[in-house]
């Protein structure tokens, strides 16, 4: 029929407007900012970098592999690697990110930068309010403005970082074993090391007959 849908919009309305007085259910205006919706899990807008421990610097997980540069559809990760090696948040010597930044006003919410990611160094965030005056350097995050912490994380997306913490044990447990077991492997015998070679005609004997 024409003009069911209008009909139909409007006596939802109509339900919502008397219903309002009687059931909360029904109060469907948000008086934002003060109050917010919760998000869904799922929610995403634009990438964060994880760090853990509490020094954002040394606890960023990413290593400056530059996979998600490559991979960025829209090309808006610039990445510098660093030249030299820091220790992680554990102590571990690595590779890391001397500039991270992404220009959020270019990128289209993808993930792909998530999904090839090998070390779980980047996820999505969920922040919304990020609306400024500045189109450029506004808009141009840092890896200090892009770094949060793994309970920010949890706090986000919870079943997913569940599922992030729980893998990266099961490799750190892997691991741990791998190294353990070549530290404990018998070391192949030390081959005794070859005289040097005589070079002839540096030490050539007398021919005889030319002594004396
Ligand atoms: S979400 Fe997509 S567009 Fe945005 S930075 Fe990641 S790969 Fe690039
Ligand atoms: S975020 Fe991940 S894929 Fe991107 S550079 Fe860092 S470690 Fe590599």
């Amino acid at each position: 029929m024409l003009g069911e849908g209008i009909l139909k919009g409007l006596a939802e309305t109509a339900k919502n407007f008397a219903g309002s007085f009687v059931s909360k259910e029904r109060m469907t205006t948000v008086e934002y900012p003060e109050e917010r919706l919760p998000l869904p899990e799922a929610s995403r807008n634009f990438p964060f970098l994880v760090y853990d421990g509490t020094d954002w610097e040394a606890g960023l997980r990413c290593v400056a592999c530059q996979i998600c540069e490559k991979e960025c559809p829209p090309k808006c990760i610039y990445i510098d690697k660093s030249k030299d090696k820091k220790p992680d948040h554990v102590g571990k010597m690595q590779i890391y990110p001397t500039k991270f930044d992404i220009d959020i006003s270019i990128c289209m919410s993808c993930q792909i930068c998530v999904e090839v990611c090998p070390f779980e160094a980047i996820k999505m965030d969920s922040e919304y309010e990020l609306a400024t005056d500045d189109r450029f350097g506004g808009l141009l995050l840092d890896r200090h403005q892009l770094a949060k912490p793994n309970e920010y994380y949890h706090k986000i997306h919870p079943t997913e970082a569940a599922e992030v913490d729980a893998r990266l044990a099961e490799e750190k447990v892997k691991a741990d074993a791998k190294a353990k077991a070549a530290a404990a492997a018998p070391k192949p015998a030390a081959v005794p090391a070859a005289k040097p070679a005589i070079v002839a005609s540096s030490v050539a004997s007398p021919k005889e007959g030319e002594a004396g």
